[in-house]
């Protein structure tokens, strides 16, 4: 007797065992990494041989016989299967679900695979020793030649670096003359980016740089089919370059060679549901399942990386210059708001910088991480101001395309009203500044500039957002406005300004976390400046400008900026000095999961590593009608808050028995 242990796409921790049938499937006899149909309730379902076994616990005549092994993709490699049931263990996820979550969703349907249309999924064939041949225009300087030679020496073993480079230091060709070398060898490179759709240029670029390889692109955006194609070619082995978001570390790879992870800081690397895992950890893990080298890139590192990096586990190369002869890093300065008047929300020193741009036919770039028109419509008579019905935020006032005011929670959208509801006054204010309102204040000031904007309401769709991006590239635009949009990966080479708004909302955040990440955008969104022969400037308006994190900023000193932030967090006890996990509650009364979190952590004795604090209403509680609190967990030692994890989650009433929804999050990064 033969038994297959399945996983499959339940809730449940735990594997189904099938009998296998010989004679159905005697051609091919199924094995571990199969994907089979069987019989699950009153359907059938697609699952994942796990183990392959000669006796099974429930008796006999009770098994169920496999329907049918699929052999459309394939088999699932061990080293993938460990990989999942890493990640499962790790973040508290029932296996199967991670199985299943990793796969297209065709493969784990009954449906049989699309048809590969010929044109499809852009993948450029080409194989064989043709397929390494690298296009680029550059020779590599000093910095690029040692950290491509420390790496390359790795390859073939595992290594973690931080490739630390200044913004336009030339990382990307160091990760192109890596991978060339990895395709000679025959091997894979995977290479993870924040966000595809805001970096067609990478795209492109890979593309020019290695027109004979097979390059297979993988996120979220894409449609059902073509992932599906994008996932099989990299796992036949077909395509030898993986470009893709977080989810494509979880794609199977029979001959990786290298892992790369481009602005490894950024936080869309976290997945915010299922199996909330951190796609660059989750690199770091699988280049030591593969036994190969992992590049993490970036400007300004992530706290957790740059303590790593202090520590011994991760090397450390650094690009110190930028690439382009010439080039400089931009001038920063802040605009003292004490002193300088910000009529319309931009100081006068940014306006005569705009002026000056405008005359010599050079681009600025106005970054207000708010988009809309004004954050908050408010009543002057009597202190209302629209909030949203089914969230704990406010209103925020749109004025064009679809104009009202819209929840930048739940998406919810309303007319604006004629009146106040409360005490019925007319006159309505818009109180603050979004992207809209800059945009009309910069029209008004400077009517024969072309001002853009560009935020997720001016570009609904990727492709747009690309032409855009691509025609400020080639110099189209004088002033753009913009948000976070603006700031990721860009070249533009005729833009020599940056003025940064409203940078102070984030400095009196109460997340710990807020300080790291401004200081990272603002590097990043002043690394668009200046990136050929003409200096780049960087205004920073502030109430603040004594501040450390913008003296550090100044300076261009990442370095002392995360010493100074590691000291505080060792201070208060923070991450990176201790490993944290919340217990998020949902339900349709506050009170309800409140109570669910507190009645939580009475449930097992909690040992002395570990410290459960109270359970605390998140701060925007309620989101789209649903009211959420959560409880944090903190320990000094990994391996113990692990242990305590696994078994206080299995003593956790299911998720849905009690009216209230909840989940684990292992290492949060968000607390909102
Ligand atoms: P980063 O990713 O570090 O911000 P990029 O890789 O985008 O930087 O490089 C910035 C610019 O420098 C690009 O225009 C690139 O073509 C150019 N560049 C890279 N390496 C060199 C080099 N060795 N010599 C001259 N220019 C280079
Ligand atoms: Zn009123
Ligand atoms: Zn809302």
């Amino acid at each position: 007797m033969r038994v297959l242990r399945v996983a499959l796409d339940v809730p449940i921790a735990k594997l189904f065992d099938y009998l296998i049938d010989s004679v159905i499937n005697s051609a091919t006899p199924a094995a571990v990494g199969d994907r089979v149909v069987v019989p699950f309730g009153t359907r059938q379902r697609v699952g994942v041989v796990v183990e392959v076994a000669d006796a099974s616990a429930v008796a006999v005549s009770r098994l169920k016989p496999v329907t049918r092994v699929l052999e459309d993709a394939p088999r699932l490699s061990a080293a993938w299967l460990e990989q999942m049931r890493f990640l499962a263990t790790y973040y508290q996820r029932p296996f199967g679900e991670t199985v299943a979550g990793a796969l297209p969703a065709r493969l784990r349907s009954l449906k049989p695979l699309p048809k590969r249309r010929k044109s499809a999924a852009g993948s450029s064939s080409g194989t064989g020793a043709a397929g390494h041949r690298l296009v680029s225009s550059h020779q590599p300087n000093s910095a690029q030649i040692q950290a491509i030679e420390r790496i390359s020496a790795a390859l073939g073993s595992f290594r973690t670096f931080l490739l630390h480079g200044i913004t336009g230091s030339g990382k990307t060709e160091v990760y192109l003359r890596l991978i060339a070398e990895v395709l000679s060898r025959g091997l894979q490179a995977l290479v993870l980016v924040p966000e595809i759709g805001l970096t067609p240029q990478l795209e492109a670029r890979f593309r020019q740089a290695f027109p004979d390889a097979r390059i297979a692109v993988l996120h979220s955006a894409l449609e059902d089919a073509a992932r599906t194609h994008a996932w099989l070619d990299a796992a036949r082995g077909d395509a030898s370059i993986i470009l893709g978001t977080r989810l494509a570390v979880l794609t199977p790879l029979p001959r990786l060679g290298i892992v790369v992870v481009d602005e490894e800081h950024d936080a869309s690397f976290k997945q915010h549901e299922g199996l909330r895992y951190s796609g660059r950890d989750a690199a770091v893990l699988r280049a030591k399942l593969a036994d190969c080298p992992v590049v993490l890139g970036t400007a300004t590192p992530s706290l957790e990386t740059w303590f790593n990096c202090r520590a011994g586990r991760y090397a450390l190369l650094t690009l110190p210059e930028r690439a382009v002869p010439g080039a400089q890093l931009p001038t920063v300065r802040t605009v003292d708001l004490r002193i300088e008047s910000a009529e319309h929300g931009l100081a006068k020193p940014v306006l005569e910088a705009i002026r000056a741009r405008l005359a010599r036919g050079e681009q600025s770039l106005i970054f207000i991480n708010r988009r809309g028109y004004a954050p908050v419509l408010a009543c002057e008579a009597c202190g209302w101001a629209a909030g949203c019905t089914r969230c704990s935020a406010r209103m925020v006032l749109h004025t064009t395309a679809v104009g009202g005011l819209h929840c930048h929670h739940c998406g919810a959208l309303e007319k604006v009203p004629r009146e106040c509801p409360t005490c019925g006054n007319v006159d309505l204010r818009p109180v603050g500044r979004g992207t809209q309102r800059i945009e009309e204040t910069l029209t008004a000031l400077f009517p024969e500039a072309h001002i853009l904007r560009i935020d997720r309401d001016s570009t609904r769709q990727r492709a747009q957002l690309a032409r855009t991006l691509e025609g400020i590239g080639r110099g189209e635009g004088d002033i753009l406005v913009g948000t976070q949009l603006l700031a990721k990966g860009h070249d533009f080479p005729n833009l020599t300004l940056v003025c940064v708004l409203n940078a102070d909302s984030a400095l009196l955040s109460t997340d710990y976390r807020s300080a790291e990440r401004l200081f990272a955008t603002l590097a990043q969104v002043g690394g668009r400046s200046g990136r050929r022969e003409q200096p780049g400037e960087v205004l920073v308006q502030t109430r603040y400008p004594g501040h450390p994190m913008f003296q550090a900023l100044i300076r261009h000193d990442y370095a002392g900026f995360a010493e100074s932030q590691l000291a505080e967090r060792e201070g208060a006890g923070f991450p990176p000095f201790v490993h944290e996990a919340a217990l998020r509650a949902e339900a349709s009364k506050l009170e309800v999961a409140m109570a669910f979190l507190r009645a939580a952590a009475r449930l097992v004795e909690v040992p002395e590593a570990i410290q459960v604090y109270d359970p605390v209403p998140h701060v925007i509680t309620r989101r789209a009608g649903v009211e959420r609190a959560q409880l944090l967990l903190q320990s000094s030692s990994r391996p113990a808050l692990q242990e305590f994890l696994r078994l206080w989650s299995a003593t956790l009433p299911a998720s849905t028995s009690s009216g209230v929804r909840w989940h684990l999050d292992v290492d949060p990064i968000e607390f909102d």
